[in-house]
């Protein structure tokens, strides 16, 4: 069995990059140390590798099943999730008066990517539940808290998210699942829900749906301007928090996956045949702003998850090459000398370094977000919080995109190092490639994030946002410039940085005069462009960290120090001029895509 992820990589990453236990230093988490968050971390991987990771490929190969009246999940799925509860990981990052260890977001993070590394089947219904309770934290009543949120949080109840629809994925504008006033405050909800993560199972004593709906009256707005947020209890719970009579929701089926197997996925009935009853989450049709509160540190979580996913191919991939004989270097033409490894192949190195460049890469990047996030959360200096929450705006797309899109393209690598048996399911590889192929679907799609980078996130605020991270990255480029080493990467850096900023602004203009299709026709590619950008700027972080520590490293360490700046120089030279390329076409305004007819497609 193949590591994981590296946890040299994961300390070096956490500690020595973005200096973690700096953290301790706030009122919020002083009650830990540097110990606390090494034991934490080093149980979360004992735990992964024991009880999750062990039955992975079984989960794979024995998908939940529904047989008219239950949903069948092999023993191995409630063994882990119960030890995983038993262990405090579903409470980790939460509030201690809310029955959690208040650990920073980074390290509940930096553990939660051990868990997807393993088995991101069976951890999902610890992280559905986890965002639920984290979203009746944000915007439930104190009573919710009680009754729904805190036995989340302890791990009696679990949660789901539903908010697609057959008709509505992208566009939730277009649901139709109606909540009904009653007399006494509550509703009556009735509509379908689709693509539910988790909507039925017997894993725990009951299960807290968040539901999106439109309240039933005259006044509630059309689009997302009508949207609510309900809580919906699949067993109602009493108030003294006993379980009561079973609501009136109901599973419709199975949807049957490519990957991601272990999380049942359901079509659910709100209502069909009796009461469905909901109770409103926060205020009546700001409910996808509710939703929204929760959605950036999901999208942060999916972005880490494709991460460690691309991570646990390339360690795959690595080990692979490392004992796999075949051919002979390409000077060697002696057919009688003894063949090597195939990680003597340049081609085999290539394919090495452009996963290790992509996972490791991503995974900084997702864990830099959740630094950001404990800087919010933290409650230090005013200036130092607003400026990490729009640093955030900027880069939560690009931090659950790149990952999802280029760590899916790491786990392509993989299997091709692999050859034929990376094509066999006695590796892990082309699991670990299904698995991944969720990760630009859901929780917004890869070209509707590029819509949300370009159309909302780089207008907002005049372009506060872009002109912060513009001049973030400068600040690392400025710090390595007269640099031996990484000076040609930082000049790299700074050229990139200004094609981006000038197609930005030809787009802006585009956008400024109306010509709104052309502005967007290609966010998809200005996501792709940006999210290089942004990597680039991690390795350049990565490596200036690395050089300054391998000074003083003792010998066992320095290869794990050159890996990382040979994988910054990779990044430098194979993938940031890409996007040269594509600035090129962004500032053209290229109408190609607007104007095929579709009767030529
Ligand atoms: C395994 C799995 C688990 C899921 N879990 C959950 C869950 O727990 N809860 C939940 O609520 N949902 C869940 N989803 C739903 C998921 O979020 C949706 O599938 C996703 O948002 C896309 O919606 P859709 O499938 O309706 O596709 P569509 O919205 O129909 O999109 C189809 C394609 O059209 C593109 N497109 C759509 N609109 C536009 C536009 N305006 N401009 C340009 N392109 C556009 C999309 O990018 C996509 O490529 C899950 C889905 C899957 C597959």
């Amino acid at each position: 069995m193949s590591s994981l992820i590296n946890r040299r990589d994961l300390d070096f990453l956490l500690f020595e990059y973005l200096e973690a236990d700096a953290l301790t230093a706030f009122n919020r988490y002083a009650d830990h140390d540097r110990a606390t968050f090494d034991a934490v971390i080093d149980a979360a991987e004992q735990l992964a590798v024991d009880q999750f990771q062990s039955h992975a490929a079984k989960l794979d190969a024995n998908e939940p099943h529904f047989d008219g009246e239950r949903v069948h999940i092999i023993p191995e799925v409630k063994a882990a999730v119960d030890a995983y509860i038993d262990g405090g990981f579903l409470g980790m990052a939460f509030d201690a008066e809310d029955g959690g260890l208040q650990l920073p977001y980074t390290i509940a993070q930096a553990c939660a990517s051990l868990f997807s590394a393993a088995n991101i089947g069976t951890a999902g219904y610890a992280f559905l539940t986890g965002a639920a309770a984290n979203m009746l934290r944000i915007v439930g009543s104190d009573e919710q808290k009680q009754r729904y949120m805190r036995p989340m949080i302890e791990g009696r109840f679990f949660g789901t998210m539903c908010l697609s629809e057959p008709q509505a994925g992208s566009s939730l504008g277009d649901i139709k699942t109606r909540a009904i006033p009653q007399p006494d405050g509550s509703y009556h909800l009735v509509g379908t829900k689709m693509w539910i993560s988790g909507g039925e199972h017997d894993l725990s004593e009951n299960i807290v749906h968040m539901v999106l709906a439109k309240i039933d009256a005259p006044d509630t707005p059309p689009g997302t301007k009508g949207i609510s947020l309900f809580v919906v209890p699949k067993f109602m719970v009493n108030d003294d928090g006993s379980l009561g009579a079973r609501n009136g929701v109901r599973l419709a089926g199975l949807n049957h996956k490519m990957g991601y197997r272990g999380t049942v996925n359901t079509v659910l009935n709100f209502g069909e045949s009796e009461d469905c009853v909901g109770y409103l989450v926060g205020t009546a049709n700001k409910g996808l702003a509710g939703m929204f509160h929760m959605m950036n540190e999901a999208r942060i979580g999916v972005g880490m998850g494709a991460a460690v996913l691309g991570y646990a191919g390339y360690q795959v991939a690595l080990d692979y090459a490392k004992n796999r004989p075949q051919g002979r270097p390409a000077a060697d033409k002696n057919p009688t000398s003894k063949p090597v490894a195939i990680i003597e192949h340049a081609d085999i190195r290539r394919l090495l370094l452009a996963q290790k460049a992509a996972v490791e890469g991503a995974y900084g990047l997702c864990l830099y977000c959740a630094r950001l996030v404990d800087t919010v959360d933290a409650g230090g200096d005013a200036d130092a919080i607003a400026h990490a929450r729009l640093l955030l705006e900027i880069l939560t797309p690009i931090a659950k995109s790149w990952p999802s899109e280029f760590c899916l393209e790491a786990n392509k690598h993989a299997i091709q190092v692999l050859g034929g048996y990376g094509y066999t399911r006695d590796y892990p590889v082309e699991r670990l490639y299904r698995d991944n192929r969720l990760n630009p679907i859901h929780e917004g799609t890869h070209g509707i994030q590029g819509m949300d980078l370009l159309g909302r996130k780089v207008l907002m605020q005049d372009g506060a946002a872009f002109k912060l991270l513009v001049a973030t990255i400068t600040e690392t480029v400025e710090r390595h410039a007269g640099d031996d080493t990484l000076g040609e990467f930082a000049a790299s850096l700074c050229e990139a940085l200004a094609a981006a900023g000038s197609t930005t602004q030809t787009l802006v203009g585009a956008a400024m005069s109306g010509q709104l299709d052309r502005f967007l026709a290609n966010a998809t590619i200005y996501l792709d462009m940006l999210g290089h950008i942004v990597l680039a700027w991690q390795w350049l972080e990565q490596a200036g960290v690395a050089l300054r520590n391998r000074a003083n490293a003792p010998d066992a360490d320095r290869a794990f120090y050159d890996g990382k700046l040979t994988a910054c120089r990779y990044f430098f030279r194979y993938e940031l001029p890409k996007i040269h390329t594509q600035c090129a076409l962004l500032k053209q305004l290229d109408d190609t895509t607007l104007t095929v007819d579709p009767a030529g497609l």
